[in-house]
This record gives C-alpha cells, structure tokens and sequence, in this order.
C-alpha cells in the first residue's frame, strides 16, 4: 500500500566521510529474521517497498539475523531497487556463540552475503559485534581483510558494530575505519554514546549509526522479546514509561524513536521494521514535531533504571 510518495520530507546525511547519504530513518532489517517474532515474509516484501517509496534508503542486516534469513528475505525484497539503497551488512558474527573474525572467513562471509543479497557489491560492510573477538585480531587481521574486499570493490565502505563504547572506540582508535554502529547507548533509556563515543567520532570524522531507537523493542507497547538483556527493572521502567505516555494519547516508540532523529552528530538512526505497520508508524514520528519537554518528562518516569548497562562480550572488552 502507498501511504502518499513523501520522498522530498526525508533528510539525508552523509555518512562520515564516506560519498554514502543515508536518510536518517534507517531500515533494520534483524526482524525480517524473525528474530523478534515470527514474521510474513511476504509483508516483509511490502515493507521494504513501502520504506523505499518513502525515501529511506539505508538497510542493515548480518547474516547472524535469523541465521541468514534476513539476509535472503532482504535480498528477495531488494530485487529491481538494488540501486536506490545503500546496503549494509556484516562479518564475523554468525550465531549467539558463533563468532569467527578471521580474513578466510572475513572473506568468505562476503561472499555468501553477495549471492543471498543478490548483488556484486555491499556499500557498507561491517565487523559484527566486535567485544565477541580479540581486539588484537580486529585490528590487525580482520579490519585489513575487509580493506582488501574494499580494493576489489566488493565493499564501498567499512565499519564496525557493536555495544562496549569503550571498546568501539579503542579499535577505531588504532585502525582506521569508515563507520561506527552503536547499538542501545542512545535512545530514551540512555544516552552515554554522547559521551564514550559521539566526541571521538566526530573528532575523527567517523560516520555514526544509532541503532535500537526502541531498545531492542523494550521501548514499544508490546514489551521486549524473552531474550532481551535488561534487568527486570529496566523492563519495569520501560512499562511505566509507556503507560505515562499512553495516558497522554501517544505512544512511547514514537516518543523514543523522535528523540533518537533529533541527534544532531548520527547520520542514521536504525530502528528494526518487518511490516508496513511498523514502516507507517516509524514514518510518521519522523515527520512529527520534535518535543524534548515529552521526551524529558517520560526519562523522568525510567528514573533510576537510564542508563543500565549491560555486559556483552569478552571479559577484557567491557566498558
Ligand atoms: P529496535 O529497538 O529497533 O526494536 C525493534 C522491534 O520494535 C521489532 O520488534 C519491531 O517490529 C518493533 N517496532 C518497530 N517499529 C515499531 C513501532 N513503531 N511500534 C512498535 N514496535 C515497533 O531494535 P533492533 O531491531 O534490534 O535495532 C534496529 C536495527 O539496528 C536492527 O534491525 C539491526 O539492523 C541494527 N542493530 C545492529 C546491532 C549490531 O550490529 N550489533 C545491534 C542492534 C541493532
């Protein structure tokens, strides 16, 4: 379904100091894997479109969503509008307990991400989930694998993903790399990417992605799936903020999702949609009204549970 071509209302930013302009609602792609809950594939399709028609044009995805099933769906989705997308995935993460940051399999991984993502080339190809791997390795064997693929055009750009700040910014700090994705440090149940990571990047010109405007679903009125990582009082917090906003006729993921697009240093917000539903309603907080007042009352409510966080990772990459 059509909801009025509104292309021209999309804001697009350039990526750090990559040639990419991506539009500042970006398209993630993990639910398409079911990774939140059991999805029809073929209304996955409809929102892809739908999404595209409307001028997003950035898509994430990893083969580790739904064990490459996200992947596969987004690349069937993607058939004939290949080129109006700036398409991102990634390497080195393949399962929860999965991991493999290696040049063989770094250049391995492209390849099988090529033929799922039916096309010759990846705009944005990232390490995924770098705490998981030894940052000696990242540095000195898997960001230069993934440099080689950038030298025979399979990639345009490189970067990487991931959750300890400290630890994104200690790698971008001893090798270069296009991009940084973080995940659930910036949204409104915390806000310390702004000081662990927005200053770095911006000082480097590193381009800056913002994932998980919902908090992995936490911040939506159906609740965070079973596996989410948050304490019980963090998902107690995010209950009570969604009643208060509820209470005052909106609802908390737009309130969240706005207050992400307001971030003036983040070129991409990146929040997970599988149905035209998800894509209408994640269209229109982007076309709503900023209000930092709403926003500052609802951070009120979570109280003392902004910004928990949680481990991830190798024991020596938290932080
Ligand atoms: P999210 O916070 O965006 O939440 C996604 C969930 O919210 C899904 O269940 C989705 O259907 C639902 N949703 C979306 N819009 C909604 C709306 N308007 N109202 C109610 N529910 C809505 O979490 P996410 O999907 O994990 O993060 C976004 C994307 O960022 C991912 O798909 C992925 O592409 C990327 N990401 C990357 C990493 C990494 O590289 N390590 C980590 C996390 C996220």
């Amino acid at each position: 379904m059509a909801m009025g071509t509104n292309a021209q209302v999309m804001e697009y930013r350039r990526l750090g100091r990559t040639s990419l302009n991506v539009s500042l609602l970006g398209f993630g792609a993990s639910p398409l894997g079911d990774v939140y809950s059991v999805t029809d594939p073929a209304e996955g399709v409809r929102a892809v479109a739908l999404a595209i028609e409307n001028g997003i044009n950035f898509f994430d995805v990893s083969p580790y969503y739904g064990a490459t099933l996200a992947e596969e769906r987004l690349g069937k989705a993607l058939r004939g509008k290949r080129q109006e997308v700036v398409l991102a995935t990634k390497c080195g993460r393949y399962g929860l307990n999965d991991f493999d940051f290696s040049a063989k399999r770094v250049a391995e991984s492209m390849e099988e991400s090529l033929q799922r993502l039916q096309t010759d080339y990846i705009d944005l190809f990232q390490a995924h989930d770098v705490e998981f791997g030894d940052v000696r390795q990242i540095i000195e064997e898997t960001i230069p694998a993934m440099r080689k693929l950038q030298k025979e055009g399979k990639a345009r750009y490189i970067g990487i993903t991931g959750y300890p700040l400290r630890t994104l910014r200690k790698i971008a700090d001893a090798v270069e790399v296009d991009t940084i994705l973080s995940y659930c440090h910036y949204n409104l149940m915390v806000t310390d990417m702004d000081e662990v990571l927005t200053p770095f990047v911006k000082g480097k010109g590193i381009g800056l992605i913002n994932a998980s405007a919902l908090h992995m679903g936490l911040l939506t009125e159906q609740g965070a799936p079973e596996w989410h990582p948050a304490p019980p009082k963090v998902h107690e917090a995010g209950r009570r903020a969604a009643l208060y906003c509820r209470e005052r006729g909106v609802n908390i993921s737009d309130v969240s999702l706005r207050f992400c697009l307001d971030h003036p240093s983040v070129s991409s917000t990146l929040i997970g949609m599988a149905t035209t539903e998800d894509v209408i309603c994640n269209l229109k907080a982007l076309r709503a009204a900023s209000d930092p007042e709403l926003a500052a009352e609802v951070q009120k409510q979570i109280g003392g549970a902004m910004n928990h966080v949680w481990k991830s990772g190798k024991p020596e990459n938290q932080g």
